[in-house]
């Protein structure tokens, strides 16, 4: 089964991608943390995606797709596969389905732009595992340290204040679109993304057994 986890940033869609992943033994895909990969790492596309990212734009639909394209022929995507943070345009669902991928369910997470600006700004990733925190609702055991590798915690720089606000304003006028488009095609399930992590991930479990 292929999933979409769509939603605005900070609406928890890469924890759940992985509570879900881990469920079902499918692959979890973030294009964010496989840019964020390419940038430490200095890659070609992560010296040309740093600038992008760390303004809230989008990168190119072309380069996004060639990332998804290659990532999903690897083995552990045979059993299924969560798209998480794409596609993010209606021209990038366009690709998808001009690749021929068949998307089984689009799991839309609804939440107050609030909501996602409390949680984006007390947000903590480490930089080594990207395993993330929140300095009030999941604060790693010592301050600034990852629970799971021992690694340094570290604002992204995309959750500074002035660019959460652009992302939001990207998400409302190229994303949002998304969800007439796959409504359409009777696959779209919205959850209330405001609920707990445990709660969210029945909430899915539900869904997808149905
Ligand atoms: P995320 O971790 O999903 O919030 O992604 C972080 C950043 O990576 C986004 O703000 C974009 O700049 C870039 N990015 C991730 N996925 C996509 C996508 N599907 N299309 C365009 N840009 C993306």
């Amino acid at each position: 089964m292929n999933l979409i986890f769509l939603g605005a940033p900070g609406a928890g869609k890469g924890t759940a991608a992985e509570g879900i992943a881990t469920k079902y033994s499918f692959a979890s895909i973030s294009t964010g943390a496989i840019l964020r990969e390419a940038i430490k790492n200095e890659t070609e596309l992560g010296l040309k995606a740093k600038s992008i990212i760390e303004a809230g734009e989008l990168v190119p639909d072309d380069v996004i797709i060639n990332i998804v394209k290659e990532r999903i022929k690897a083995e552990d995507c045979k059993g299924g596969f969560i798209l998480d943070g794409v596609p993010r345009t209606l021209e990038q669902a366009a690709m998808l389905d001009e690749l021929g991928v068949i998307i089984d369910r689009v799991i839309q997470f609804d939440i107050e732009p609030q909501i996602v600006v409390d949680r984006l700004t007390g947000r903590r990733v480490c930089v080594d595992c990207g395993d993330t925190f929140h300095i009030e609702s999941k604060p790693p055991e010592k301050d600034g340290i990852c629970d799971r590798c021992s690694g340094h915690l570290i604002i992204r720089k995309d959750d500074e204040p002035s660019t959460i606000k652009e992302r939001l304003r990207v998400y409302d006028e190229l994303t949002k679109p998304l969800t007439e488009y796959y409504t359409k095609t009777g696959k779209l399930i919205h959850i209330d993304a405001s609920k707990s992590i445990d709660e969210i991930l029945s909430i899915i479990t539900k869904a997808l057994e149905l």
